[in-house]
């Protein structure tokens, strides 16, 4: 990419998409190309049509979705499927017809079958039954991956697509219902040692295992892909190393400094009981992750604290 070229981050308000612009900003491009959801709704198909025609993208970062945590997956299960379907074929699809040189779409671990053997490689996409909670979230992620390959098969379009683990960092979202796990036991346990509380309430029976990668590592991974890899078949982005929810949850109880109890509660769903990446594609690209879980945690709450008024309404 040269560094006047007319790059699109589609969901640059977001964790990832505020990354990826951090990481070009940082990297000298000068022609970042951004849009609030209130400027332009991704799900209207017209709207992004026009967007396209008029502002002719070179390259285009694909981080605008409906995301969340365990529980707002598995409550607003319409709005994950049709907000992350119509997203990603308008974008998509407007992408091909004006000739988009290249475009990254960003997916998710979650696209795997539940009862994958670990860890996951690329090839078993497909190969099994989802995680019920948050099935049609996965299936919206699995149909942005085979519209990348179906455009670039029966068109030549040179798009590609990165499968993130579970994400943390900088404007995360801290609601306690939507959140995922990380920022959700950041903000309680922060709440708990500020008001406090003898205990916090943790979900699940804490054995399920995740792997966990800084937003930033994520950004740094999607500009090597975009700059090196041009193939059809899907890169897992991930740390490689995954840690049980027990141990996360007493890590960051230290990190934040909370010195009550937790109290595990078995009636909230567990969810995959684990779902680590094989990132050796990645690896082998020469690609590896810079900040460990215990670094990138301290960051994290360096910024909660910092942004506390933002994240929390
Ligand atoms: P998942 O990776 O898609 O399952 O999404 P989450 O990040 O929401 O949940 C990961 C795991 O953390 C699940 O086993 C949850 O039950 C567990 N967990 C423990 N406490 C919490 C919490 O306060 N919020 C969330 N979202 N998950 C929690």
């Amino acid at each position: 990419m040269e560094k006047h070229a007319r790059i699109y981050v589609a969901g640059h308000r977001g964790m990832v998409g505020s990354a990826l612009v951090r990481k070009l900003q940082s990297e000298g491009f000068t022609n970042i190309i951004t849009r609030t959801s209130s400027e332009l709704d991704l799900r209207n198909q017209a709207a992004v049509s026009d967007f396209f025609q008029r502002e002719q993208p070179e390259y285009v970062f694909l981080a605008a979705a409906k995301v969340g945590g365990i529980m707002a997956n598995n409550i607003y299960r319409a709005e994950f499927l049709y907000d992350n379907l119509m997203i990603e074929a308008n974008i998509i699809h407007s992408a091909y017809q004006t000739a988009v040189k290249k475009l990254l779409f960003l997916g998710s671990s979650c696209i795997y079958p539940k009862l994958a053997p670990q860890p996951l490689k690329e090839e078993y996409l497909l190969s099994g039954f989802l995680e019920e909670t948050n099935e049609p979230y996965a299936i919206a992620k699995i149909t942005g991956i085979k519209l990348c390959e179906s455009y670039r098969s029966q068109y030549g379009c040179n798009f590609i697509s990165a499968m993130p683990t579970n994400l943390y960092g900088p404007n995360d979202n801290y609601d306690l219902q939507g959140s995922h796990v990380l920022p959700a036991l950041i903000r309680k346990f922060h709440e708990a040692k500020v008001n406090g509380q003898p205990t916090v309430e943790v979900w699940g029976t804490g054995s399920p295992k995740r792997e966990f990668l800084h937003a930033d590592d994520l950004a740094a991974a999607c500009f090597f892909l975009m700059e090196n890899y041009n193939d059809a078949m899907f890169v897992n982005v991930g740390t490689g190393e995954d840690v049980t929810i027990r141990e996360v949850a007493e890590l960051i109880k230290e990190t934040v400094g909370f010195t009550g109890e937790l109290r595990w509660n078995t009636d909230k769903p567990d969810g995959t009981p684990r779902k680590l990446m094989d990132v050796s594609r990645l690896h082998d690209m020469g690609w590896k992750h810079t900040t460990e879980l215990k670094d990138g945690l301290a960051r994290t709450y360096q910024d909660f604290l910092t942004n506390e008024v933002l994240y929390v309404e």
